[in-house]
């Protein structure tokens, strides 16, 4: 299955993406970590990225295009993959059109803005491996360090409050429409994500049967 999960920041795509891959043995591609990893490595890509992720604006289409077409092309992709974090605006979705990836379903993950904010402040994340956890809904066993690969987690630098009101503006804006777009497609199944993690996950595991 190619699964695109859809959401504004904070609202539960890669913990649920997490989930869900391993349930169904595909590949999580999170384009936020892809660009994350850059960064931390000093390759030029994440040169780019480093001033739009910093401010919370979005990483611009031909750069996240391009690490989606190269992505897309490895071999543990042939069964399927969740794009979690992309396409996060309407030339993004054309072009996964003109590469010719056929999207069987889109998850959109709906929560409101007052609980992203809520959640963003809570969230920690693995400096080594990009694991994500929450310090009341989704605590690592140890606090501080990262579950699965025993890295340090801590909270990310687009976390603070006033980035978190940017993404959001962003979200609306470019991403937001892109419900109307696959909702026109018949790809679009909108699920609750104020719940508890493993109630969304059941929602979502219904709306793959559907
Ligand atoms: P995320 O981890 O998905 O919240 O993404 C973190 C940041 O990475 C975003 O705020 C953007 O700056 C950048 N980013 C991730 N995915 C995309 C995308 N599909 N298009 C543009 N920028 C992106």
């Amino acid at each position: 299955m190619n699964l695109i999960f859809l959401g504004a920041p904070g609202a539960g795509k890669g913990t649920q993406a997490e989930i869900i891959c391993q349930k169904l043995g595909i590949p999580q591609i999170s384009t936020g970590n892809i660009i994350r990893a850059a960064l931390k490595n000093g390759t030029e890509m994440g040169l780019k990225a480093k001033s739009f992720i910093e401010a919370g604006k979005l990483v611009p289409d031909d750069v996240v295009i391009g690490i989606i077409k190269e992505r897309l092309l490895e071999e543990d992709c042939n069964k399927g993959f969740i794009l979690d974090g992309f396409p996060r605006t309407i030339p993004q979705a054309e072009a996964l059109g003109k590469m010719g990836v056929e999207i069987d379903k889109v998850i959109d993950i709906e929560v409101s803005d007052e609980s992203v904010v809520a959640r963003m402040s809570g969230r920690r994340v693995c400096k080594a491996c990009g694991a994500s956890y929450h310090i009341v809904n989704k605590p690592s066993k140890v606090e501080g360090v990262c579950d699965a690969c025993g890295g340090e987690t801590a909270i990310r630098s687009d976390d603070s409050p006033e980035t978190v009101m940017d993404r959001l503006k962003v979200y609306h804006e470019q991403t937001e429409p892109l419900k109307d777009y696959y909702e026109k497609l018949n790809k679009l199944f909108m699920v609750e994500g104020s719940a508890e993690i493993n109630e969304i996950t059941a929602s979502i595991l219904k709306a793959l049967e559907a």
